[in-house]
């Protein structure tokens, strides 16, 4: 079993999958709970209200949102910024047009790559002769 320090609490532990402790996921859960039980109470809440009303840092519940342990259904308010144009999101790292010019600009890279390994000139001498 790989031991790692737990990047929570910087405790040894047994990793399993989890990059924080089990005594740091006990607390997560609970502390999911209560964020939870919060959101039930109050729908349109905002992470700051969320933060002050469970005593969860904001960070924290942005990590558990964007993890998707914190599913958002009904919360429209529930919104942290995109890692790229700061646009407020509520799943993942990025918002929905991000994501879309992402993987745009994935796959147009990807062309240009095969574009130019098709236009390689072949065969000419001094290419190779500088080896
Ligand atoms: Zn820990
Ligand atoms: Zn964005």
């Amino acid at each position: 079993m790989p031991i790692a320090n737990c990047k929570r609490c910087g405790r040894m532990y047994n990793r399993m999958g989890r990059e924080i402790c089990p005594n740091c996921i006990r607390e997560e859960d609970k502390m999911l709970n209560d964020i939870r039980s919060y959101l039930r109470k109050n729908k349109l809440a905002n992470i700051t209200e969320v933060a002050e009303g469970t005593g969860v840092e904001y960070e924290i519940i942005v990590d558990m949102i964007r993890d998707g342990r914190l599913m958002l259904r009904d919360n429209p308010n529930l919104m942290y910024p995109c890692e790229r144009c700061s646009t407020p999101t509520q799943a993942g790292r990025f918002c929905a047009s991000c994501t879309q010019e992402l993987a745009r600009g994935l796959s147009v890279a990807s062309a240009e790559l095969r574009d130019k390994n098709s236009q390689e000139p072949k065969g000419r001498g001094f290419y190779s002769r500088s080896n």
